[in-house]
């Protein structure tokens, strides 16, 4: 069999889990069973592995749940019946070119996600752009890094992270600020407990309306409302200014936009902007005066700032404080954006998004469309952003879009206000799902499924937070006739017409264009290929032979900026939130999250029964004050209502969380066919204006003890 074929042998490779991007060393035990240890040598994980990634083998032998064999619908309604890989792809060509040909290239298009390898973000994007002429390409990680990729182009001129994991140890002052990297990124988090535990002078602060398992374990735990993120930092800008803890030289020689910044922010008092957030005005005092002794200050954040209708202010309003006290491009200092899928990362630098060209190049400027045209040989590049993913499928029920091809996401689930998500899927005249498990909710409503190679079983490459590039190889044999990505979108484009140009015998093939498409841009790597890879595992970019070994730890030590006169902006950013209004009807503010042992939509962690020990069922965390007042008791089922729809779940009641505000993990979709547990039935459709990044954070609901019919 496949597997006694590699029967005790290891292969070396990355966590498909979050953005740390751990390293595993998996084995092959034969018989279809693996066995599975942290990787001692990986610089970002040095051998650590979370609950999650410990678990992960038993996703790969776990293989009841696997599409095995291309699968057909012929009406809506009927069961799906197995068809041959030809039969699918030229169902689904002849499909795409009709409507192409009657309704024009924008009527179809691919949502993809940031667990794809760069690779196979890199065919697709080039189909859909470069030969089939429309820009309808967009991904999960819309929902998770977009105002944070926003955040970063205005202030340090690129979506560039600036930081390396190796600075974990070189700073003093951690501001974590809408995250719970303990339980969401955990190898990171104890990297940081153990740098504590050997210097306890290093200051933890912690930004949240939760006290999480992270806030646990702050020196200060400024516990703010919802939405109030912006407020805090300008107040702690503010007495930045005001007792001169700035870097003046910084800001007079390497950056633009203090005088209006300093204007914005002593518009509001430090005591007000307490007020406003709801904690004490001496803890704002006191996160000024552990910002100003550090040496590294160093700032993490995920969802809480991103997944926010003013994401990108709060994204900016952070880098702010970075940049008026000049912690940025030094050694354990800079922003810091832990991403929160396994290679969000490398869909960005593929440019795989609605507004994006390959090498972070941007839709929207004439130059670079030209550059890529040239490069790809196809067609001409359209000049219109794509929808991007809340927008897909509000097309798809308008009936602008026709036809979604969702590869390796499960939107039924983790898209907010999940009835409009339904309403496109029903209305959509054609559905391929191009997926590696049964699991997937998107499922029901497929026309094609198209089963895919899953973790192991391909090749290709991943970029962790820190802009590490890792090579994961192949191991074993997918199930069945699962094929790996790239090759199923290969065929497509042969059935489409556009053979010649996605004749690519190897995945490492893919990777050398990707590679050359970034010469001239910042995040060179045309030196990089599948070699050097497998040589030395795993490089930073940009990654020059004639540089470091292994790339660029660091940027901006030089303080020299992406902007076009190479200086950081600081920008005055107003406090306004915009999101949901709340009123007597809908009084208390939902946010949501994840949970220590589950991953996105569960449909692979759910198979884990180790893991469903932790938390097995979706709940309601709310303050004993807005329990009473309802007269809920602990454990009591309640419903939780929106302007949108309802979910039914079991109430925690803890003071971990703010009087006033809820928590619902994201997880959980369908439980015995029910959706009463998913969190999405409750969240809004707003989205940041810039980012298109969704409001998962703040929705206005009423929870009521559940009466029984
Ligand atoms: Fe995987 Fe993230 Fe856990 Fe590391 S921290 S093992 S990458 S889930």
């Amino acid at each position: 069999s496949q597997n006694k074929r590699h029967s005790n042998n290891s292969v070396k490779s990355t966590c498909s889990y979050c953005g740390v991007g751990c390293g595993v060393v998996v084995t092959d035990l034969g018989d279809g069973k693996l066995a599975l240890e942290g990787d001692k040598d990986h610089p970002s994980s040095k051998g650590m592995l979370c609950s999650k990634g410990m678990n992960l083998h038993y996703t790969v032998m776990d293989k009841s749940d696997r599409l095995m064999y291309p699968e057909m619908r012929f009406n809506r309604g009927m069961p799906l019946q197995r068809v041959s890989w030809d039969n699918a792809l030229e169902r689904t060509a002849a499909i795409f070119k009709t409507f192409i040909e009657k309704y024009g290239p924008d009527s179809v298009g691919f949502y993809v996600s940031g667990q794809c390898l760069t690779e196979e973000y890199y065919v697709i994007n080039k189909l859909i752009k470069g030969f089939i002429g429309s820009n309808n390409i967009d991904t999960n990680s819309r929902l998770c890094m977009s105002s944070a990729v926003v955040g970063y182009k205005l202030t340090l001129g690129e979506d560039s992270v600036p930081v390396c994991y190796d600075d974990i140890e070189l700073a003093d002052c951690f501001f974590v600020t809408g995250a719970n990297p303990a339980w969401c990124h955990p190898i990171i988090w104890r990297r940081v407990e153990a740098h504590k535990q050997a210097n306890p002078d290093v200051k933890i602060i912690v930004v949240d309306p939760r006290k999480t398992q992270t806030a646990s374990q702050a020196d200060l735990h400024l516990q703010i409302n919802p939405g109030t993120d912006i407020t805090l930092y300008n107040a702690i800008g503010r007495i930045l200014i005001e007792r001169e803890w700035i870097d003046n030289e910084f800001i007079e020689n390497h950056t633009n936009g203090f005088e209006a910044y300093k204007e914005i922010v002593f518009q509001r008092s430090v005591r007000e902007a307490a007020r406003i957030c709801g904690v004490r005005e001496t803890d704002i005092r006191w996160a000024a005066e552990y910002i100003r002794w550090s040496k590294g200050f160093l700032s993490m954040w995920t969802m809480g700032l991103n997944q926010s209708v003013v994401g990108v202010n709060k994204n900016i309003a952070l880098i702010d404080l970075h940049l008026i006290t000049g912690k940025i491009g030094k050694e354990g200092n800079g922003p810091f954006s832990l991403t929160g899928q396994p290679n969000a990362m490398g869909g960005r630098e593929v440019g795989g998004l609605a507004n994006m060209l390959p090498a972070h190049r941007d839709l929207l400027n004439p130059e670079h469309r030209n550059e890529v045209e040239v490069f790809w040989g196809g067609t001409k590049i359209s000049d219109k952003s794509g929808f991007t993913a809340t927008e897909m499928f509000d097309a798809l029920a308008d009936g602008r879009m026709k036809a979604i091809w969702i590869v390796c996401t499960n939107p039924l689930v983790s898209l907010p206000d999940i009835k409009r998500v339904e309403k496109g899927l029903e209305n959509a005249r054609f559905v391929v799902v191009q997926d590696i498990s049964r699991r997937s909710d998107t499922l029901a409503y497929a026309d094609v499924v198209l089963p895919a190679a899953g973790w192991l079983e391909k090749e290709g490459t991943m970029t962790n937070s820190e802009r590490r590039i890792t090579y994961l190889p192949k191991m074993l044999d997918a199930p069945g006739e699962a094929l790996p990505d790239t090759e199923i979108i290969n065929r497509f484009a042969e059935k489409m017409g556009f053979g010649e140009f996605f004749n690519y015998n190897s995945s490492s093939e893919v990777y050398d264009e990707h590679s050359k498409s970034t010469k001239g841009t910042n995040i060179d790597i045309t030196a990089l290929n599948y070699e050097i890879l497998k040589e030395k595992r795993s490089v930073q970019w940009p990654f020059k032979r004639n540089n470091a070994d292994f790339g660029t730890k660091r940027l901006f030590e030089d303080n020299q900026f992406f902007t076009a006169d190479k200086r950081a902006k600081i920008h005055a950013i107003p406090d306004s939130n915009h999101s949901e209004e709340l009123d007597a009807d809908f009084p208390l503010i939902l946010t949501t999250g994840r949970i220590r042992d589950q991953w996105h939509t569960m449909t692979k962690t759910g198979k884990v029964n180790k893991l469903n020990q932790h938390i097995d069922q979706p709940y309601l965390e709310i303050h004993p004050k807005d329990a009473d007042s309802r007269k809920i008791s602990e454990g009591q089922v309640v419903d939780v209502i929106t302007r949108r729809g309802e979910a039914r779940v079991k109430a925690k009641i803890t003071t971990d969380i703010k009087q006033g505000v809820c928590f619902m993990p994201m997880h959980f979709g369908k439980i015995l066919g029910s959706d009463f547990g998913r969190t999405n039935n409750l969240t809004n459709s707003l989205v940041d204006p810039r980012s298109k990044e969704p409001d998962f954070k703040f929705s206005a609901v009423e929870v009521k003890a559940h009466e029984k019919p």
